[in-house]
Formats: C-alpha cells, structure tokens, sequence
C-alpha cells in the first residue's frame, strides 16, 4: 500500500497548490452585490455570501411555471425577446432559471431517498455546482406561431434539438451578445464545461462587450476566457477493455478533462485507458478508503502525459515548462455505475 501514500501526499500537494479560480472576475459576491463573470460549474461552488447579495424577480412562463431570475438579467432577457420577437418572428419563453441551493439539496434529498445515494449522485448536481444557483443561467424554450394566430410550446429538451430548429436556435445564438448574454455549453466542449451542448442554456455574463469580446471567439468557454481552463483537448486511447463499454470509458474520461482543464497553462498530449489489469482487489479497497461509505465496486485508471506552463503561476505546483509523464488519474464506480474522479498524481 506504499505507493498509496505517496500519490496522496502528491494529491494533498498539488490541491494545496493548485491555482485558485483568477480571472477577470473577482468570483464573489460583495456588499456592490453579485460578480456577473463569476465561474459555477462542476469544480467552482457558488461564491460565498451570493445568495444574501442577489435581487431576483418572479415570473410566470407560458406553462403556468414559476421562474425566477436575477433581476439585471431579466431585463437584459426581455430586451432580447422583444428584439427576437420584433425583427424575427422568434417568440422565446423562460423554462427555469434559479434554483436556490436548498432547492437544489431538497431535490437531491428526494431522489438519495427514491433512488439511493449513488443514483442521486450521478443523476442531480450536487447543490452548491450548479450555474443555476446564480440566477445568472437561463433555460430557454420558445413557441412557434400557428396559422390561426395561436402558439404552440416546444418545451422538451428532445423537441427543441430537432434539425429543423437548428436555423432558429442560430438566430437566437447570433443576437445574445447584443444583451450580455454567452452560449454557455458549446458543442464539443464537454471536456472544459462538464455538459454536453445545450442550445437553449444561456448565461448573463453583465455587460454585452465583454459578451461580444467572448462569442467571437468560436469555441470559447466561459473556463478558458476567465483563465481557470486551458482548451487542451487530446484523442484518448481507449485501448481495450473486458469490464467496460467505450462509452463507460468516454464518461470516466471526461471527469478526468475537465479536471485536467482546470491545471492552468498546462497542455495536455496523451490520455490513455490504462487496461483492465488496474480494477484489483487492492486498488478498489484504497478506492474505498479514500472516499468511505460509497462502497464502490470497480476501479479504473488513466494516464496522461502533459506540459506545464513556461511560468506557472504563483501559488502553482508545477516545475516550470516541464513535460509530466505517465501521470496518473484514478476513477472509482458505484454498484450502478457512476464513475468518481478520487485522485491523480504520481506512484
Ligand atoms: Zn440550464
């Protein structure tokens, strides 16, 4: 169990040293009120204090649901619909913008006890993760206007991502920036983002230069703009495996990108599955170990090789513009299949 030990005081090491979220943003909510570039996603929590400082309205969509959004970005959002509507002949609708995080943790609560811990954890955000705290993210849906004047609400994730609403969606897309509004999960950029693309998911980011400045650079996500990601997808190396299914692999390796992304200034070069033979007795127990009480049945490894930056920031870790090889990633998996990134670094 040596090497154990050894990959955790590497683990314990680099979080001690791994740069904090510094962008253009503060990333807090202070006594001015919120931080509208503030990052939430998977790996950044909703800043301290946010709740108390955010000033939200209430409406009711066409569905009869109430939503409620934070209130600079709601007028932002009606500037736009009127513009869509006016010039486009496009009707938008609110689906669901905040959720509190005690909303978040009620609806958590409700699946651990329906479903079980492990189905919960893989299915709801875990409160406190989720851009929808902010009140900054809105869900989009529309209506489309019938010949009698009468409109028709395509609500559901699967109708809205329809080809034949692909030329809509570019037109809504093509006028966010106008408002301060950004696409928030691109296509292609679940390894940065976490998520897959979302058409309909917009974030208010407070100022429409700034939103302009970010749109037009295609493919760029709000991580890399603010500087808490680096863009460096690579092709895995998926090899082959008895235990699970390539598309088992694909979602371990996502968790391991979009860690992987958050090492700022450092460029990843190769991911590869590192075989079946890592899902020991051995490995899983240290698995169980490390994060107690999950009781997981399956590990799995990765291993990278990447470059740190030429200057590494500050409160970074990494030895500057240094090839890192054969850097490790270790996954366990739940009785139903959820995969938890636990630990990375060296044996
Ligand atoms: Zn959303």
């Amino acid at each position: 169990m040596k090497k154990h030990i050894a990959i955790l005081t590497t683990l314990v090491l680099l979080l001690g040293g791994m740069p904090a979220f510094a962008g253009n943003g503060s990333a807090a909510a202070n006594e001015d009120g919120i931080d509208y570039l503030a990052l939430v996603n998977k790996l950044h929590p909703l800043p301290e204090g946010w709740e108390e400082a955010l000033e939200t309205v209430m409406i009711t969509n066409s569905v009869g649901d109430e939503v409620e959004v934070e209130a600079q970005a709601y007028a932002a959002y009606l500037s736009l619909k009127t513009d869509l509507e006016e010039n486009d002949g496009i009707y938008l609708e609110l689906d669901s913008a905040r959720r509190s995080v005690a909303a978040q943790q009620d609806i958590m609560n409700r699946f651990i006890e329906k479903y079980g811990a492990d189905y919960a954890a893989k299915t709801v955000a875990t409160p406190g993760y989720s851009e929808h705290h902010t009140g900054l993210a809105l869900d989009l849906y529309f209506k489309i206007k019938n010949g009698d004047g009468t409109f028709t609400d395509v609500y559901y994730n699967e109708d809205m991502t329809r080809p034949e609403y692909e030329e809509l969606w570019a037109k809504v897309h093509a006028k966010l920036a106008d408002y301060g509004f950004i696409l928030r999960y691109l296509p292609d950029k679940e390894y940065i983002t976490g998520y897959g693309y979302e058409p309909w998911h917009i974030r208010y980011i407070g100022d429409a230069d700034l939103a302009r400045e970010i749109t037009a650079q295609p493919g760029k996500t709000l991580e890399v703009w603010l500087g808490a990601a680096t863009d460096a997808n690579a092709a895995v190396d998926y090899g082959t495996s008895e235990l699970y299914t390539r598309d088992e692999l694909e979602e371990a390796a996502v968790q391991v990108k979009c860690r992987f992304a958050s090492f700022a200034g450092c460029e990843l070069h190769t991911l590869r599955y590192a075989g079946d033979e890592c899902n020991t007795e051995e490995n899983i127990a240290w698995m169980n170990q490390l994060d107690e009480g999950k009781g997981y049945v399956q590990a799995a490894e990765f291993i990278s090789d990447f470059h740190s930056p030429v200057q590494p920031g500050e409160e970074t870790a990494w030895e500057p513009d240094t090839e890192y090889t054969d850097w490790q990633w270790w996954l366990a998996r739940t009785a139903d299949g959820g995969w938890q990134l636990l630990t990375w670094g060296y044996r």
